[in-house]
């Protein structure tokens, strides 16, 4: 029996991941889908009930379950909040314990929303990218850091610091971790760095050649951040997995979501060694539109099926919850954030009925 821990956290997070739970009691239902759904807190929810964003007792649930899926976290109500107990702090200390080195952000464009994105329509049919960023190194954590004083030109004047750093097993562990995806897929990896300038970058790239020779089924190629940015909205097709390190994968990793329309479509993944994972919508908490019921679900019943192919290995039930959602796209519906000027609107739960009763 699978454990899954559900932090639904705070804004528009309770009400898609309900719609991502009412997915999982249709597969649990129909599809023999064996698992057990515990509730915990995150966020400013734990702040108000606990004075911390992640208490010990949801780490601990964490630490015991065998996959995360989590809401959103964040909003205006604790902004004020010192900086040690913001929300977004939870996120950042549950990612940090349990290891979570691989983010995996997929872009894929459904038919039905092909005009969605600002690109032009033929760019993007067919598309399905997977970007697997490295989420725990690299410059947002590399020392020294900080803002100094220093002497230039006789002045002092203040030096804001940071320090790209990668040790060659991080490296080899997530590139192996993106093989390993490709393999799955398309067998196509695009190792993204700077190694033109950059000396972390130049081992990165030594280190994903050495580690192809182990994939020959996997086509392994290099691009540097420039023109990988270039390329992704210049003809994104071309990619099927790509990795790269932690700042470059944050910020291609924006442009690949803006590809296909809209943030309310994006679940992401983030792996630890072990095959954990934390499952979240790429999008945040939306205090804009929190507590109207029109937030789309998607993206968090989207990062259900991820959390199904990745941490259960059941990439059947993964399957068949991404054609029910492209069947619903397909039927028409349309939450708010995915419709055109005078189409119908359904509500979130409406959505998610939609998607439970095509399984
Ligand atoms: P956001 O993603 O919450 O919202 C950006 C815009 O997209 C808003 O207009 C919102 O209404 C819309 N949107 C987002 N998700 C949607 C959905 N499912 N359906 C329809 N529309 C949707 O980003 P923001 O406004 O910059 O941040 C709001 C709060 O969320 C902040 O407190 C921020 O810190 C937090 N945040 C949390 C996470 C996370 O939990 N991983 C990520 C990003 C932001």
């Amino acid at each position: 029996m699978h454990k899954i821990l559900i932090l639904p956290g705070d804004g528009i997070g309770p009400e898609v991941v309900a719609q991502a739970v009412r997915v999982s009691e249709a597969l649990r239902a129909r599809h023999g889908l064996e698992c057990e759904l515990e509730h915990g807190l995150i966020g400013g929810a734990a702040i108000d009930a606990h004075g911390v964003p992640l208490p010990s007792a949801s780490l601990g649930q964490a630490q015991r379950a065998d996959a995360i899926l989590m809401g959103a976290v964040g909003g205006p109500k604790w902004d004020a909040v010192e900086r040690e107990l913001r929300p977004e702090r939870g996120l950042l200390k549950i990612r940090a314990a349990l290891g979570l080195y691989a983010n995996l952000r997929p872009a894929p464009c459904f038919d039905a929303l092909v005009d969605a994105s600002s690109l032009k329509p033929d760019l993007l049919r067919g598309l399905d990218l997977l970007i697997v960023r490295e989420l725990t190194s690299g410059i947002y954590y590399g020392q020294p850091r900080g803002i100094v004083e220093e002497t230039l030109n006789g002045a002092r004047v203040r030096v804001g610091i940071n320090t790209e750093r990668y040790a060659e097993p991080e490296i080899e562990r997530i590139v192996r971790t993106a093989f390993d995806l490709a393999r799955l897929r398309r067998k196509q990896l695009c190792s993204v760095d700077k190694a033109n300038v950059l000396e972390s970058s130049q081992l990165w790239r030594e280190v994903a050649g050495r580690v192809a020779k182990e994939y020959p089924d996997v086509a392994l190629s290099h691009l540097y951040v420039d023109n990988a940015a270039m390329q992704l909205v210049r003809a994104p097709r071309q990619f099927d997995v790509v990795v790269t390190g932690n700042l470059f994968g944050d910020i291609l990793s924006d442009i690949a979501a803006q590809l296909t329309g809209s943030i309310g479509m994006l679940p992401s993944a983030s792996l630890n060694a072990q095959g954990k994972g934390l499952y979240e919508p790429v999008h945040g908490s939306a205090p804009d539109i929190a507590g109207q019921g029109i937030a789309n679900p998607l993206a968090a019943i989207l990062s259900l099926a991820m959390l199904l192919r990745y941490s259960l290995r059941r990439g059947d039930l993964a399957d068949r919850v991404e054609t029910a959602v492209k069947q619903a796209l397909a039927a028409g519906l349309r939450t708010a954030d995915i419709a055109r000027p005078g189409e119908r609107v359904v509500s979130t739960s409406q959505m998610g009925n939609a998607v439970a009763e095509r399984l």
